[in-house]
This record gives structure tokens, C-alpha cells and sequence, in this order.
């Protein structure tokens, strides 16, 4: 057996950096290729995460450190990639050629685009943005659509989630834990606005997510409204005016907002089908990689020396990705240590 290995991990976001880090400690020589110019993926963009509000740039920070002096291409892609009897041989955009034992998908998610919502105003309305852009207000204060002294602010849940007519129908999983972490955000920022969460179900399974929920409404007020948001106008002063039924007390509900915030949902990446045709692997309906079975082995693809790590397969937490990168760690030097 010879340690001298290759693994190419295809994402630099967190479930990239994880696996890459491991892998280093196993022995084994992992590469990353990264198609943006920067490594942490979605994280980076985040601010403070759910459910204690620990700053996202800490943990980005902490991964970018573990896997410094590991080969990184960033700003590239992988224009083709082939399965040989010994490994698979990649070609970068940049021409850059790889010889490789073992690839490890982690290209993680796409959001939603919120304007296919037409009926919410996303791009429409003044007023309406979507929860990756207020992750990036709260990180840069700077964003026209928000207003300086917001009175009134609302959440919509499930967009372009559990919706057939956008075409997924899958829960999201972290959209609602997320819309009252910002809630929250939202509120301390400005205390004396009110703060309305249009959902459907809250979906709170994680660990003090429960807790977090009973915070933003005892503690804070912030007021959650069950049933859907059947219209968006935009009233003559500018501001986002939302019809919904409260289907708890049965009344129809009318508000008019200063900013409404669209809690876009978890999709696969576009890219996906290309990657899955190159080395013919099945992706799942929904078009996120499928992994070999949902209960045991997430990690696992149908083809040898193909791992999966993080939200590649699906909506996953923080957490949760890391845990799984771990996983496709152990797997992969498993897989390393049966190769002649
Ligand atoms: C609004 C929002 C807020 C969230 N807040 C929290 C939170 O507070 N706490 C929490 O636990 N979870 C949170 N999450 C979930 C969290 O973002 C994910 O768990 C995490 O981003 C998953 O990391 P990942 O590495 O799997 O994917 P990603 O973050 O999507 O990273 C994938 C990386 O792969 C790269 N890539 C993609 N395709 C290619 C390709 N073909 N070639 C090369 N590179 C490629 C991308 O550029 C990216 O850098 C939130 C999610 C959303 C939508
Ligand atoms: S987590 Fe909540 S907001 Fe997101 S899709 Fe599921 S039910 Fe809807």
C-alpha cells in the first residue's frame, strides 16, 4: 500500500475543507478545486448562524487554517473527468491535468431564485429581498432595499420549497430555523419594530432549535402567523403590502410592511448534471446526487472511488456537513487502503 495517494475534492465550501483536512491527517494527499476565488462556499456569506449566533466568519476562518498547505485551484472548474481502470484523470479549466485515486463531490447547493415567486415581487417591489441578501446587509449595512428605520418587517417561509409549482417539493430544512435566527437579528437591530413569520409547519427538529423558537416569541415578540401569503402589492408609498389567512384563528390578515424578506429555499446546483453524466452517476429527481442508500451510507456513491460530502445530496446544517464530511473521509482512506 503506498500513501502517496491523490483525492480530488471538487468544492471548497465546508464540506470541501473538512474532507480535505481529514484526509490530510489520514496520510493521504487530498487537492481542492474550487470554481469561485475564495474558499466557504455559502458560510462565507452568512453572518451569525442558528441557533446561539456564533459568528459564521469564525468557523470559515478556523477551515480555511486546517487546510492551508494543501494544493488549492481556485477560480476553476472541471472541464472534463474520466474513469480509467486506476483512478480518474481530470482536466481543470485552467489545462491544468490531475491524476486522482478518488474524487470527492462537494459542490454543496444552489438557492432558490426567488423571482420565480413572481407573486412575492422579488426584483419586482422595492422593498422585497431574500435571506441570502440579508445575511449580506447584516454583514455589510449596505443594501437600498432596507429601509434606515424599519416599523414593520415580514418572513415568508417555504419559498420555492414543498411547492410544486416551483418545482420542488422538498423541505428545505434549515429555512425555518434561519428565518427566526434573522428574525431575531432583525429585532435587536431594531427593537421597536414588529416582526411577522409567515410559515406553513415550523420545522425545528435540531438541538435547542426549540428553544431558540420560544425565545423569539416570548422573549422578543416577533410574531409568527400560520398560513400562506396569498399576495404581494406594492402600496403608493413604496411599501410591501401582504394579504395572508391566519389559518389558526381562521381571519384574513392584511399588513402593510417596510421590507418583506422571501426565506428562499435549498436547490441542487445546475452543474450537477454535467458532473453526474462525466462519470455516470444517477442524480436523484429532485437533481441533487444521489448517494447509495439514505439511511447508512450517505457518503457513498454507486461508482468506486466517488464520495459525496455535505449538501451536495440534499439540505443539510452546518453540523450536519461537517459530520458527513468526516464520514466521507473515513470512507474514502477505506476505499485508498484496499487499492493494490
Ligand atoms: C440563508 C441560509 C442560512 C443558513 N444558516 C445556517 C446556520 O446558521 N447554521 C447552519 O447550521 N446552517 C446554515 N445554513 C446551511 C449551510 O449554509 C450549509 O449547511 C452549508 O453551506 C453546506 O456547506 P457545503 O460545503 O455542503 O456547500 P456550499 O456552502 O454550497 O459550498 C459548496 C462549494 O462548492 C463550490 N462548487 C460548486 N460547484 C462546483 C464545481 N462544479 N466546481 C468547483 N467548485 C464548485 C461552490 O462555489 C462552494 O464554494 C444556512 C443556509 C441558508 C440557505
Ligand atoms: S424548513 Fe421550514 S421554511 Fe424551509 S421548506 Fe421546510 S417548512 Fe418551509
Amino acid at each position: 500500500m503506498t500513501m502517496d495517494r491523490k483525492i480530488v475534492i471538487i468544492g471548497g465550501g465546508i464540506a470541501g475543507m473538512e474532507t480535505a483536512a481529514c484526509l490530510r491527517d489520514l496520510g493521504w494527499t487530498p487537492v481542492i478545486v474550487e470554481q469561485s476565488s475564495a474558499l466557504g462556499g455559502h458560510v462565507a456569506e452568512w453572518n451569525c448562524l442558528f441557533p446561539d449566533l456564533a459568528p459564521a466568519g469564525k468557523l470559515v476562518d478556523s477551515l480555511r487554517a486546517k487546510v492551508e498547505g494543501i494544493e488549492i485551484h481556485l477560480d476553476t472548474v472541471i472541464a472534463a473527468i474520466n474513469y480509467l481502470r486506476k483512478g480518474y484523470s481530470l482536466v481543470l479549466s485552467d489545462g491544468t491535468k490531475l491524476q486522482s485515486d478518488a474524487v470527492v463531490f462537494a459542490t454543496g447547493f444552489s438557492l432558490f431564485r426567488a423571482e420565480k415567486k413572481e407573486e412575492y415581487g422579488y426584483g419586482i417591489y422595492d422593498h422585497v429581498i431574500s435571506n441570502k441578501d440579508l445575511e449580506l446587509w447584516f454583514n455589510t449595512g449596505s443594501d437600498e432595499r432596507v429601509p434606515d428605520n424599519p416599523k414593520a418587517v415580514g418572513f415568508v417561509h417555504c419559498v420555492g420549497s414543498r411547492d410544486i409549482k416551483a418545482g420542488n417539493t422538498q423541505c428545505s430544512k434549515v429555512c425555518c430555523i434561519t428565518a427566526i435566527k434573522q428574525a431575531i437579528e432583525f429585532k435587536e437591530k431594531f427593537p421597536k419594530a414588529e416582526v411577522y413569520c409567515f410559515y406553513m409547519d415550523l420545522r425545528l427538529f435540531g438541538r435547542k432549535y426549540e428553544d431558540f423558537y420560544i425565545h423569539a416569541q416570548k422573549d422578543m415578540g416577533i410574531h409568527f402567523i400560520r398560513g400562506r401569503v396569498s399576495e404581494v402589492s406594492e402600496t403608493i408609498d413604496g411599501r410591501v403590502f401582504v394579504k395572508a389567512e391566519d389559518t389558526l384563528s381562521g381571519k384574513p390578515l392584511r399588513v402593510s410592511l417596510d421590507l418583506l424578506v422571501l426565506m428562499a429555499g435549498i436547490v441542487c446546483n445546475r452543474d450537477n448534471d454535467r458532473l453526474a453524466q462525466a462519470v455516470s452517476l444517477p442524480l436523484d429527481e429532485d437533481g441533487f446526487f444521489r448517494s447509495r442508500d439514505n439511511v447508512s451510507q450517505l457518503t457513498l456513491s454507486d461508482k468506486p472511488g466517488v464520495f459525496f460530502a455535505g449538501t451536495c445530496t440534499g439540505p443539510k446544517t452546518i453540523p450536519e456537513t461537517l459530520a458527513e464530511a468526516r464520514s466521507a473521509a473515513l470512507a474514502v482512506n477505506e476505499y485508498l487502503k484496499t487499492l493494490k
